[in-house]
């Protein structure tokens, strides 16, 4: 009889939670330089689009709302779309992004595949333009 490889493996993991549906094992440790997960800083993001400008994939977006005298703006990145490049982490000019060791993107639901925060950003003030006045000069 023909020998089928790894059916003595197979019949031992049949009855066994599949390897991306349940994490029955302990996860080891990415290596220092490892480029896993984003995380984002809102606290720290000053809004500038410059980590969009890099994003090859496009994986990057930005949300402004305006308020009264303020911008609600919203950071959103992509993970599902996003290569890891590492290219938003070393141009964001306030150190707000940074790839994390955290490798496991195994989910069912999408929206967990997103990393986003939101700040307010305060607008100027305008300040209204007065005509110069008039200097009338003495005759002497
Ligand atoms: S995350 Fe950094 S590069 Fe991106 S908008 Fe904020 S400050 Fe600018
Ligand atoms: S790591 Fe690269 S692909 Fe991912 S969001 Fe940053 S620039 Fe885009």
């Amino acid at each position: 009889m023909a020998k089928i490889p790894f059916l003595k493996y197979a019949i031992k993991h049949i009855f066994m939670p599949a390897e991306t549906e349940k994490r029955h094992h302990k996860l080891v440790e990415a290596p220092e330089s490892y480029r896993g997960k984003i995380k984002f800083d809102e606290n720290s993001c000053i809004g500038c689009g410059m980590c969009i400008r890099v994003c090859a994939p496009e994986a990057i977006t930005k949300k402004v709302e305006k308020l009264d005298g303020e911008e609600k703006v919203t950071m959103n990145f992509d993970l599902g779309s996003c290569t890891f490049c590492k290219m938003c982490e070393d141009f964001c000019p306030k150190k707000s992004i940074k790839l994390t060791k955290d490798y496991s993107l195994i989910t069912r639901d999408k929206s967990n595949l997103y990393e986003r925060g939101s700040f307010i950003k305060k607008l100027p003030v305008k300040v209204e333009k007065k005509a110069p006045e008039k200097v009338i000069e003495e005759k002497k």
